[in-house]
C-alpha cells in the first residue's frame, strides 16, 4: 500500500479511539472564565503524547496576572523530531466557554449519539485537538518516518484573548518564525473550509460625565445619559449605514460579516438599577463598544471616525465631558492564499473528501493574530472538524465523520508540508 493509503487506513482503524480521546477531553471542564482544570487537561495531553515519543514541555504563563495558584495557566507543547525538514505546529486551545442555559444533556458527560459527540467545547475545539493528536498517531502507526518535526500544543485562554496561551508561547520564543515553519489551528470552520485569517477588532469604552441635579428639576443638571443617547443615535443613523457600505476583499463568512460592524456590548448610567433610587440627574454614563474593522479600513481610520462621531454627537448636549479609552486592538490578519500551508490543506481536502476546499476568513478573532503578529510566522491557517455555527451553543456537538476526515486531512497536510513525496 502507498503511504497515503496506509495513513488513511490507520485513521479509520483508530476511529473509536479518536472518539474516546475527544470524550475524555470533554469530560474535563476547562471552563474559561475562570480557567478551570487547565493543568489536568494539559497533563492529560502531555502524558498521552509522551507515551508516543514526543518530547513534552509545560510552559506556565507565570508573568501574566491571570495566572494564579487557584487557576494556573499551564500550556503544553509536545514535539516529535524526524528528519531535517520543516517544522509543522498544530495548535489547539484547551479552554471552553461556560455551558450557559438551554442544554438537553449534561455538557460535560461526553455523550455519543446519532453519529455525534456532544458537550461544551467539543466543536470549539476539543475535537480539533483530538484530530491533531491522532493525525500524528496515524502517521506513526503507518510506519512513516517524519521528514520534519511535528509539534502539537494545547494552550489556554483563547476564549479570553489568548494572552497566557499562544501569545505567551510566542513571547517566550517557543512559537517563532526562526523555529516554526507552518502553523495549523484546528478551529471548527467546517471540514472542507480553510480559514486564512480574520477581521480586526477595536473594543473601546466611552465614559460620559454630566452634572448632577435634583431629578425634579432636570433642567438644572446635565444628563450623561442624554449625551449617550446622542452618541447611540449617531451610531444607528450615521455609522451603521456607512459600515454596511464597506466591503472587504477577504472571504469572511458568514457573508454579512464581510462588512464592517459595530456592537454595543454593555451600557450603564445613573444610579445602579438594583439599588434604592433617589431623584438625581445621571452624572455618569459608560458604554463598551465592539467595532470590527476591515483590512481595507485600518485601525487608525476606524478610531478617528469614532472620535469624530462622538464629538459631533456630544456637541448637541452642551456640558457633557467624555473620555474614550481603548480596551483592545487587534489588527486584521490574512495569510497569502498561495501560501504552502493553504495549498497543502487544499490538496489534502481534495484527496480525503474529493471536494474543492473553500477559503474563508473568520468574522471573529482567534489565536492566528498572535502567531502572525508576535511570532511573525506568515504561514498560518485554521482548519479543523466541527461546524462553526455550533460553537458556543447549547447542545454543542461534532460529527464523528467530520472528526475522522479532519484527522486524515491534518495527517496528509502535515506530511505534505514536511516535503514527503515531493
Ligand atoms: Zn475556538
Amino acid at each position: 500500500m502507498a503511504t497515503v493509503e496506509r495513513i488513511l487506513a490507520e485513521v479509520d482503524r483508530a476511529a473509536d479511539e479518536i472518539v474516546q480521546f475527544t470524550v475524555d477531553l470533554v469530560r474535563m471542564p476547562t471552563v474559561n472564565p475562570p480557567g478551570d482544570e487547565y493543568e489536568s487537561c494539559a497533563r492529560f495531553l502531555g502524558n498521552h503524547l509522551r507515551q508516543r515519543q514526543f518530547d513534552v514541555e509545560y510552559i506556565v504563563a507565570d508573568g501574566r496576572p491571570e495566572h494564579t495558584a487557584r487557576h494556573p495557566r499551564v500550556n503544553v507543547v509536545a514535539s516529535r523530531r524526524g528528519g531535517g525538514g520543516p517544522v509543522v505546529h498544530l495548535n489547539g486551545h484547551i479552554d471552553v466557554v461556560p455551558p450557559g442555559e438551554g442544554w438537553t444533556l449534561d455538557p460535560f458527560a461526553g455523550v455519543v449519539r446519532d453519529g455525534r459527540i456532544f458537550g461544551r467545547g467539543v466543536c470549539d475545539m476539543k475535537a480539533g485537538l483530538a484530530a491533531a493528536v491522532y493525525a500524528a498517531e496515524a502517521i506513526a502507526r503507518a510506519g512513516v518516518a517524519l521528514p520534519g518535526t511535528l509539534e502539537i500544543s494545547g494552550t489556554v485562554d483563547e476564549e479570553s484573548g489568548g494572552f497566557a496561551g499562544v501569545a505567551w508561547l510566542a513571547e517566550q520564543g517557543r512559537i517563532a518564525k526562526a523555529r516554526t515553519d507552518y502553523v495549523i489551528i484546528p478551529e471548527p470552520l467546517n471540514v472542507d473550509r480553510i480559514s486564512v485569517g480574520h477581521r480586526g477588532v477595536y473594543w473601546f469604552e466611552l465614559t460620559l460625565v454630566g452634572r448632577m441635579a435634583h431629578g425634579s428639576m432636570p433642567f438644572l443638571g446635565v444628563s450623561a445619559i442624554a449625551g449617550m443617547t446622542e452618541v447611540l443615535s449617531a451610531i444607528r443613523q450615521e455609522l451603521e449605514p456607512a459600515l454596511a457600505g464597506r466591503l472587504t476583499s477577504m472571504p469572511v463568512v458568514p457573508e454579512a460579516a464581510r462588512h464592517a460592524t459595530i456592537n454595543v456590548n454593555a451600557i450603564e448610567g445613573g444610579q445602579p438599577i438594583a439599588g434604592i433610587q433617589s431623584p438625581c440627574v445621571a452624572d455618569r454614563c459608560r458604554a463598551i463598544f465592539d467595532r470590527r474593522f476591515l483590512l481595507e479600513e485600518t485601525f487608525g481610520r476606524a478610531k478617528a471616525e469614532i472620535d469624530a462621531l462622538v464629538k459631533r454627537a456630544l456637541s448637541r448636549v452642551p456640558g457633557v465631558e467624555h473620555e474614550l479609552r481603548d480596551l483592545m486592538v487587534v489588527d486584521p490578519v490574512q495569510t497569502p492564499h498561495d501560501s504552502p500551508v493553504v495549498s497543502a490543506v487544499e490538496r489534502a481536502i481534495g484527496r480525503v473528501l474529493d471536494r474543492q476546499a473553500t477559503l474563508v476568513a473568520s468574522p471573529g478573532t482567534y489565536d492566528h493574530k498572535h502567531v502572525a503578529r508576535i511570532a511573525g510566522i506568515p504561514h498560518c491557517i485554521a482548519y479543523g472538524p466541527g461546524e462553526l455555527e455550533l460553537a458556543h451553543q447549547p447542545d454543542e456537538s461534532c460529527r464523528i465523520d467530520d472528526l475522522v476526515n479532519a484527522t486524515k486531512v491534518l495527517a496528509l497536510a502535515t506530511l505534505d508540508l514536511m516535503g514527503a513525496g515531493r
